[in-house]
């Protein structure tokens, strides 16, 4: 080893001209090469990041795939401008996932690397530069040389910097020498774009002056003061809507992040102007990072006797097979398995990944998690800040974290040595990326992931998706299944409400059937809980003229817009487009506007109304979009401040509170209907998941599921809870008209702003592709359930190929090329062609 070690020193004293192939963050399907500088031929290895120029401006980091001697015949190969780091920061193992990815999904590596790399490890010359917030000069123990000096009393007096306003200030070219530095003396911290500017660990909350307001008489004459200023009125009506005092006086102390007062009527300016008449009191709480639960290492599992067994068939169907599914119904404890399993991989040694799909489950199962691994463990969650991605990556790389729950995007994390990966709720859509590239699914990368690192891979679901359940019948996945709920808890009792029959019978409460209505004040009675299901958010899902059925839709898709009602606003879902609610009809004039439909806001509403002594909150994209309030909310619902939560698919998974009795369920018809050959298995898993919240202690679980036909099957599949009947019926249908997983299909999105050019574009490249491919194998195209989001019009053609006999590489190649092809035309320009491998 010494010598072979010396042998290579002395090859490199000579001189030796040494390149590298670096991998960068951009949409071209190749490594570039670089000249290595002689001082760097020691210590240059792939993984490390560099710093190249790409272009005649762009200066980019980018990763090394591999050191050679191989002079590169084309061109002159450029000196790269700097080493980032001495030890690897990606893996060998990595950088073959990510040309999988790139040739499986149709896309570059770059494109891959893009998405993959925290941005706070992409130093470019989009690079943005601020102070680090627990920053002075006071407290630092560091010294600082002129221009770092000069640079930092610069970043104290402007917020942040851009790369190039920093080249003007130090009047030179090359920073990562002193970024670097700055870096390691954690004076400053880098950040790609605005959005991802990192966020202090704590917000400005406002209070009323305790003691200001004790009674009506106090509150009155507190307004009469502010008569003559009616913006600081304003604030002071908007602050005891969202905190009402009086009612309950305890909330003051709280009070209301200042973020929450602001709004577009309402400005800083007032809110400032109230803070210092002391009528507001300004102060600061502290956001924890992570939340994390008191570790507990001595957290002891104690299976119970099946859940023995099916460890053990688990372990059994490893010794041959790299993919096991454990089909366990909701409840039986299949997360107390992975916990056992996780720490039996760990103790051997090798890194586990849990990967979790999008939603607020996270919170709960992490900190259940949390108590039994504690530091052991990384999150790794889309909602953290990029600086808190950048440390779990470290965490991962340095062995700190051998343990990574996270949700799609871990799969990109440094792992060396992933000895399981385990994929919670397998069936779950969010685990598909749609957009930007790669459109990848955290599944299916997961089987391939574990299979590079020779790990073994446990898919969980109760209701796992037709394609993983037929990989497992026909042998190819391990099949251990969990028939029992622990403890004494049952399968909930499921129930149809007849919303026909109630609107013909005049018993309808709002949307509510009486059964349900009653159900829901029984359990409210009874000090339960309850959790009502409406899959659509806001209050209506559009508006309607009475006279002349105007109904107002987004300028830029083609969706009509949703009503929301608290901040009264009409939103596009789609692009986030809002406007203010017309008073009059804007085509005739009337003032007969009315709502149509409902969403969960108004079912919060009408809950309100119905059962008044009933404590309603709302969980869904409107109430949680501020980082905590996800937690919030669910330790309210935990601690039984809450009596019925509304929410949408947030509420559906995952959640595992005792007091729950009741799910409500609503529009299960809508679902069934939506058009997509998935729509019978999806409607089957929600409608599963939401009623699998119910019943989860000792006390029995009801499920009122509302609908205008009780007549349709697949209701009936899901009443008896019968997964195996509908496997059968969904299995035979896709065979038949040959659906996955019997075809592979391949969805490219012809996109353009203008509606008959994206048409015709479709058209000739579906045409084109017809006459080599076949008739058979091309569909479409066709417009979309919703033909134009964001001002882009949209046609689908969908590719449906055979899974045998058919060489895929040569075909997606080929339709790449053919893509390529009609965007370079003349006739076509500006028209996108975006490839969706496996579409969801
Ligand atoms: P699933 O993930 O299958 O829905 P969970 O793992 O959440 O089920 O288990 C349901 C409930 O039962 C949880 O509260 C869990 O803590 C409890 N539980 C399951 N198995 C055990 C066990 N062996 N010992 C103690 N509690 C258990
Ligand atoms: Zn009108
Ligand atoms: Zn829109």
């Amino acid at each position: 080893m010494q010598q072979l070690q010396l042998h290579i020193q002395e090859g490199r004293d000579e001189r030796q001209t040494l390149f590298c192939d670096v991998l960068l963050p951009v949409p071209v399907p190749k490594y570039f090469t670089y000249r290595v500088p002689y001082a760097l031929n020691d210590s240059l290895m792939p993984g490390c990041r560099v710093v190249v120029q790409f272009g005649k401006k762009k200066i980019l980091t980018g990763i090394v795939a591999e050191v050679h001697d191989r002079v590169p015949e084309a061109y002159d190969a450029r000196y790269l401008l700097e080493q980032l780091d001495e030890q690897p920061v990606v893996q060998p193992l990595q950088l073959r996932l990510f040309q999988w990815m790139a040739d499986y999904y149709m896309c570059t590596p770059g494109e891959v690397l893009n998405v993959a790399l925290p941005s706070g490890l992409k130093l470019s010359s989009q690079s943005q530069v601020q102070l680090h917030p627990d920053f002075s000069f006071a407290t630092t123990e560091h010294s600082f040389n002129e221009k770092e000096l000069l640079l930092l009393q610069s970043l104290q007096a402007q917020d942040h910097l851009s790369y190039a306003d920093v080249e003007k200030l130090l009047g030179q070219k090359s920073l990562y020498q002193l970024f670097k530095n700055l870096l390691a003396k954690e004076a400053i911290l880098l950040y790609e774009q605005v959005k991802d500017k990192y966020k202090p660990k704590t917000v400005r909350r406002v209070r009323l002056q305790p003691g200001l307001v004790q009674d009506t008489a106090s509150l009155e004459a507190l307004f009469k003061a502010l008569e003559s200023h009616p913006k600081q009125a304003d604030v002071l009506l908007k602050y005891l809507r969202e905190v009402p005092v009086l009612k309950e006086p305890g909330r003051n102390e709280k009070g209301l992040a200042k973020s929450e007062l602001v709004d577009a009527q309402i400005s800083p300016s007032s809110v400032r102007t109230l803070v210092k008449n002391g009528i507001l009191e300004e102060f600061e709480e502290a956001v924890p990072r992570f939340w994390i639960p008191e570790a507990d290492a001595n957290v002891d599992i104690h299976l119970t006797g099946e859940q023995q067994g099916a460890r053990q068939q688990i372990l059994d169907h490893f010794e041959d097979k790299d993919t096991v599914l454990l089909h366990g119904i909701t409840g039986s404890g299949k997360t107390e398995l992975y916990i056992s399993l996780i720490r039996e991989a760990l103790d051997n040694g090798s890194q586990v990944l849990y990967l979790l799909p999008e939603i607020a489950l996270t919170t709960q199962i992490v900190g259940r998690l949390k108590k039994v691994f504690g530091g052991q463990m990384g999150v790794y969650h889309s909602r953290f800040s990029d600086n808190e991605r950048v440390e779990v990556w470290q965490g991962v790389l340095n062995g700190s974290f051998p343990l990574v729950v996270g949700v799609r995007s871990s799969i990109f994390l440094p792992f060396h040595n992933l000895g399981l990966i385990i994929v919670d709720e397998e069936h779950e859509t969010s685990y598909k990326q749609y957009d930007p590239a790669p459109r990848y699914h955290a599944r299916d990368t997961a089987l391939v992931l574990a299979r590079m690192h020779g790990g073994k891979t446990l898919l969980g679901s109760a209701t796992p998706s037709i394609e993983t359940y037929y990989q497992a019948e026909q042998g190819k996945f391990g099949l251990v299944q969990l028939h029992k709920r622990y403890g004494e808890a049952q399968l909930p009792q499921l129930e149809l409400a007849d919303t026909r029959l109630a609107l013909k019978q005049k018993t309808m409460k709002a949307m509510f059937t009486p059964a349900l209505v009653d159900g829901l004040k029984l359990v409210v009675e009874r000090k339960e809980q309850a959790i009502v299901f409406q899959n659509r958010r806001g209050y209506a899902p559009y508006i309607n003229c009475e006279e002349c059925s105007w109904i107002p839709k987004c300028q830029n898709c083609a969706v009509s817009l949703t009503y929301h009602l608290r901040v009264n606003e009409l939103r596009c879902h789609y692009c986030g487009l809002v406007e203010y609610v017309p008073t009059a009809c804007p085509a005739c004039g009337s003032h007969k506007i009315k709502t149509v439909g409902y969403g969960t806001e108004k079912l919060e509403e009408s809950l309100r109304l119905l059962i008044p002594e009933a404590t309603v909150e709302r969980m869904d994209l409107d109430t949680t979009r501020r980082k905590n309030s996800f937690q919030v909310l669910l330790d309210d619902f935990g601690d039984h401040k809450i009596d019925i939560l509304v929410g949408t698919q947030m509420v559906s998974k995952g959640l595992d509170f005792e007091g729950v009795t009741l799910v409500g369920i609503f529009d299960a018809d809508r679902m069934i209907h939506y058009p997509d050959f998935r729509s019978h298995e999806r409607t089957y898993q929600l409608v599963t998941q939401v009623a699998g919240r119910a019943g989860r202690s000792s006390k029995p679980g009801r499920v009122i599921i509302q609908t205008s036909n009780t007549e349709l099957p697949l209701l009936h599949t899901i009443l008896v809870a019968d997964y195996l009947g509908l496997y059968k019926t969904e299995i035979d249908e896709r065979r038949q008209y040959f659906y996955p997983p019997f075809s592979r299909l391949i969805r490219l999105v012809v996109r353009h702003s203008e509606k008959e050019l994206t048409e015709t574009a479709a058209k000739a490249l579906a045409e084109r592709l017809r006459s080599k491919l076949g008739v058979e194998r091309v569909l479409g195209p066709e417009e979309p359930l919703v033909g134009r989001i964001r001002g882009l019009y949209l046609m689908h053609i969908t590719l449906k190929l055979e899974r045998q006999g058919l060489d895929v590489p040569a075909v997606k190649q080929y339709l790449l090329e053919q893509s390529q092809q009609l965007v370079s035309e003349k006739a076509f320009k500006g028209v996108e062609v975006v490839p969706d491998v496996d579409p969801y």
